[in-house]
């Protein structure tokens, strides 16, 4: 999707082009602009280059993602030629925490907005005009969006955001600053979002929160929450994400294994295996304590699939810190985890106080070694499932073999189909086989069987 040469021709009137980074909130912000935008007669564009507005959401939370994000807002310098009468926009985290520098560096940017104020847009795009780029971050902390119905592409998952921001204080997230305070949407709107959506077609929902175990809403807990969404009708497979170790309990993990639309999936981060670091992070449990929520959760729920997140090269991680962790991924034996290497964020807590002293090598190096171990942990997880039935939940064809499909069992391992089935589809199968890291699969006989008479 590079903007090509061809900008002599003029934008299409009322196309918006939108272009997303960052997290599956970002994801579900994008969609929910362009629902507001489609209340006012605008139309989602597929490419860049003819459509009116563009617009791209941000994310802030690694320096990586802000340099990519950056880079690719540069390249779509070419189609504002003056008179050409498109409009650019960035929005997200990135508009909030760091809005003077995007000025600076991309000039030619119409908006800049925050992710509160998007109800703003269908007003702002209605101004004629060529102007000076306008900021837009201000905004009480009370948006919730919670009545607008995100704007959803085909699929066969639905994403449900249950809270905006965040109230912890992990010395090293920019998110907190940048998307505010917490705050949550009412048990009733999301029942009433997640109806919509199986209605819809989607088949899966996933609930979405930068700390879901703290939702709250009059007495409405997040288990009961779940509890509740996962009655919806028709409604196959639930999810959800982000759980806090420090708020994790017990009852979720029994609500989770009693109902049979809940797949036992959970995505834990741990951040760092040692208590000092742990500490300094402000992220509340130690290690004792997440392995002890581990242990519960494998208790519990059965065939639960766990993943995680983990920083290396925190201020002041020392090699035996460092080990801390490697003994903590080895012992756990994650099925994934998602492993970055610190990045230093203006403004937080880490960057105010410590010294980001580990060299990038060292870093590199830490990082290296824990993606080793997972991928190894992760393929011994899988291997023992071969011989095992299960149930595929299809999600479209496999990119390598048209002919097959790819999907995914009930706690969420990726599997390749023989044959091809329409997305949305569930289909038993017993797993025969590992390539690579992805396992695959024979279709059950008696089942292939039914469907054919
Ligand atoms: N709310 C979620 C995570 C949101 S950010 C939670 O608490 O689990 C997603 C992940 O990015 C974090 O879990 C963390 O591992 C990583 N991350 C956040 N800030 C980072 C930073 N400054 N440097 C490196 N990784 C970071
Ligand atoms: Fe960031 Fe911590 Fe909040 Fe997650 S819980 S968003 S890591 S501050």
């Amino acid at each position: 999707m590079n903007p090509t040469a061809a900008q002599t021709e003029l934008p299409i009137p009322g196309t918006v082009y939108i272009e997303t980074y960052g997290c599956q909130m970002n994801q579900v912000d994008s969609e929910i602009v362009l629902s507001l935008l489609e209340e006012y007669g605008y139309r989602r564009a597929e490419e860049p280059d003819r459509a009116e507005i563009v617009l791209v959401n941000t994310c802030a939370v690694r320096e990586h993602a802000e340099v990519k994000a950056i880079s690719n807002i540069g390249r779509f310098s070419k189609l504002k030629q003056p008179g050409r009468g498109m409009k650019i926009g960035v929005l997200g985290c990135l508009s909030q925490h760091a809005a003077g520098e995007l000025k600076q560096q991309l000039p030619f940017l119409d908006w800049i907005l925050g992710p509160d104020v998007y109800r703003t847009l269908p007003n702002l795009l209605a101004q004629e005009g060529e102007c000076e780029t306008r900021i837009l971050t201000d905004a009480p902390n009370d948006e919730l969006y919670d009545e607008v119905l995100p704007s959803r592409r085909e699929g066969i998952n639905a994403w449900i955001t249950i809270s905006r921001g965040c109230n912890n204080h992990c010395a090293y997230c920019v998110v907190p600053k940048a998307r505010g305070r917490e705050r949550h949407r009412p048990a009733e709107s999301i029942l009433h979002e997640a109806h919509e959506a199986v209605q819809q077609g989607f088949v899966q929902l996933t609930l979405l929160g930068q700390n879901v175990n703290s939702y709250r809403h009059d007495d409405i807990k997040f288990p009961e929450l779940l509890a509740q969404v996962a009655e919806v009708p028709g409604l196959k497979r639930l999810r959800y994400m982000t759980s806090h170790p420090k708020d994790c309990s017990e009852e979720l993990l029994r609500t989770m294994a009693e109902h049979k639309t809940i797949c036992p999936e959970l995505h834990l981060p741990f951040q760092a295996g040692s208590d000092s670091v742990l500490k300094k992070m402000g992220r509340r449990y130690t290690a004792k304590h997440y392995r002890h929520l581990v242990e519960m959760a494998r208790d519990i729920v059965p065939n639960l699939l766990l993943s995680t997140d983990i920083i290396v090269g925190f201020p002041g991680e020392t090699h035996a810190d460092y080990l801390e962790t490697e003994r903590l991924v080895k012992d756990v034996q994650y099925d994934d985890a998602f492993v970055y290497r610190y990045s230093v964020r203006p403004g937080t807590r880490a960057a105010l106080n410590f010294e980001d002293d580990v060299p990038i090598e060292v870093k590199t190096e830490r990082l290296m070694r824990i993606n080793e171990i997972v991928r190894e942990s992760g393929k011994v997880n899988r291997l023992a499932l071969l011989g095992q039935q299960a149930v595929v939940l299809v999600e479209g064809p496999s990119p390598k073999d048209p002919r097959e499909s790819l999907g995914r069992t009930f706690p969420g391992h990726m599997v390749v189909v023989p044959g091809e089935f329409a997305p949305g589809t569930l289909v038993p199968v017993d797993l025969t086989e590992m390539r690579g890291y992805t396992l695959r699969s024979e279709v059950e006989r008696s089942w292939a069987r039914r469907q054919r008479a």
